[in-house]
């Protein structure tokens, strides 16, 4: 005992909590990493449940969404017992009071030690500000050793300023390592893998630089529209879903220095380093800089405007202006309704500064590639040329392949969100997005989105569902000299 917490959800009647945030405690759970005793769950909503209903709605997401399955692991009773629900109005000061005696309760019933709160906010951000001011004006954020904790789901803010008051809200009634904003991409093991691969192997560092590398392409393509989430998406678009947030932070853990340990402070801190070193791009700069597109049938989804504006698609290019990545251009590229849902990382190496074999050989040497596959078929991939078995000389490129799934015992790997949540019980915020981090990254994606709204804006390109994004998106790189990898 001891490491006791009330892991209490606002909006837990919605699909997050469902979907996510109660399955990954049961796996969690069920892989003896959090015995049941040590947690209790508060669900805070509107919606008219009791303790019976709330927790077979949660059981079936448990069914449904679970990596382990409810066969396989039999503690869903023991996790069950351990789960109130708790109805009030998200505005409504008395809600709080009253969840606060619950805790109370909970904790002496349960032998929690007092204040070990974990508050998960996975209402619509727009309800954020209105949660914190009224656990902080109820008693609810009185200090208790790190405790209690508060955890932003995405999206932090629409852009720099409101990012700003909400980081100063938080600020009011919590310090800011008692803080957790969730970017559940840092979650996936593959996204913590980058720092093994880069820090872990020598061969690979004294390459990974303006030297050897020409270019660096990331992808984050979902295969899903936009689904029932319009009322979100209209107002957020590709830029602010995807770039501000998953892309720049991938983008940090493949180009940030070797930071000089593995505590939290020494790797944001080379984090930040890097969202300080992009260039910025002005918003009269975006025409030359990105491509916006959006799929075809969009504007007849249910809930947009059949003149919508808002990019499903999007690339940028950028450059981070620091002695290792001078000159090299970043390609990101994210989207909707593309072919398949996909992330990957790839790094083109320069070629050989010299073909010594003859002429006719020379279409045949390919470029070095790295593949670094977060997701599906996680793994990493590396492209080189040999020589192909015969009397002739031929050369091509081979890939050298290493899957996870082949390799560990694991058939799924954990969710994202187990990791997060083992991490924040854990008090350990190393893979959580910081204050600063937050809003140098709105400090850079805020004029690009001011661009795609103005005059300079380069046009909207329409794209077939199922494809890899619009033909502007090829053309956009080809202008460079380079293509997709
Ligand atoms: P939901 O739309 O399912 O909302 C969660 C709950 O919020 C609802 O059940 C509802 O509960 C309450 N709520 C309060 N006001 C409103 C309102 N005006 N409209 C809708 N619901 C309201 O959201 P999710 O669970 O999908 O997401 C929660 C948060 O997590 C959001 O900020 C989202 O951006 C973020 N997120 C979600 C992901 C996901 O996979 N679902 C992934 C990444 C981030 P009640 O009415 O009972 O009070």
């Amino acid at each position: 005992m001891g490491e006791r917490v009330i892991f209490v959800i606002f909006g837990a009647s919605g699909d997050l909590t469902k979907r996510k945030l109660v399955p990954a405690i049961f796996s969690l759970t069920c892989e003896g990493f959090l015995p049941p005793e040590d947690i209790a769950i508060v669900g805070f909503a509107r919606t008219d449940l009791d303790n019976d209903s709330f927790r077979r709605e949660l059981f079936k997401g448990v069914e449904n969404y679970s990596r382990i399955s409810t066969a396989q692991c039999r503690l869903w009773p023991n996790i069950s017992e351990r789960i109130v629900y708790h109805r009030g109005d998200y505005g409504d000061i008395k809600a709080y009071e009253e969840l606060k005696n619950l805790l109370n309760s909970i904790e002496e019933k349960l032998d929690i030690p007092g204040g070990r709160y974990i508050f998960y906010l996975a209402t619509p951000p727009d309800l954020y500000s209105t949660v914190i001011e009224h656990l902080g004006s109820s008693g609810l954020t009185r200090k208790m050793g790190s405790f209690p904790r508060i955890v932003i789901e995405k999206p932090f803010g629409y852009n720099l300023k409101s990012a700003i008051e909400l980081n100063n809200i938080l600020h009011k009634y919590f310090r800011e390592e008692q803080i957790y904003r969730i970017d559940h991409y840092l979650g996936k093991d593959t996204v913590q893998d980058l720092l093994v691969f880069r820090f872990g192997n020598a061969i690979f560092e004294p390459v990974w630089n303006r030297n050897y590398v020409d270019n660096i392409q990331m992808t984050v393509a979902e295969s899903e529209g936009i689904g029932t989430r319009a009322g979100y998406y209209e107002k957020a678009g590709v830029l602010k879903d995807m770039f501000q947030n998953h892309l720049l932070q991938l983008l940090t853990l493949v180009t940030m220095e070797p930071p000089i340990d593995f505590s939290e402070k020494s790797i944001r801190d080379e984090k930040v380093k890097i969202l300080r070193a992009i260039r910025s791009i002005e918003p009269s700069q975006s025409y030359n800089y990105t491509v916006r597109g959006q799929y075809a049938g969009y504007r007849e989804e249910r809930g947009v405007s059949p003149h919508s504006n808002t990019a499903t698609f999007g690339v940028l290019k950028l450059y981070i202006d620091n002695w290792r990545w001078q000159g090299v251009p970043f390609y990101l590229r994210s989207g909707k309704r593309m072919k398949e849902k996909m992330t990957y990382i790839a790094v083109r190496f320069k070629d050989v500064p010299h073909i010594m074999f003859p002429y006719k050989f020379r279409d045949q040497i390919s470029s070095n590639i790295l593949y670094l596959w977060i997701q599906p078929n996680e793994g990493i991939r590396l492209q080189f040329n040999v020589k192909r078995p015969g009397m002739e000389m031929n050369i091509s490129p081979v890939i050298m392949d290493f899957t996870y799934s082949d390799v560990f015992e694991y058939k799924v790997l954990p969710d994202a969100y187990e990791r997060l949540i083992l991490d924040i019980i854990n008090g350990d915020p190393t893979l959580f997005t910081r204050n600063d981090e937050i809003e140098l990254a709105w400090r850079f994606i805020d004029p690009i989105v001011e661009g795609w709204e103005g005059k300079e804006s380069p046009p909207l390109a329409f794209y077939e569902g199922g494809s890899l994004g619009p033909k502007e998106s090829d053309d956009f790189i080809l202008r460079d000299g380079r293509n997709w990898l």
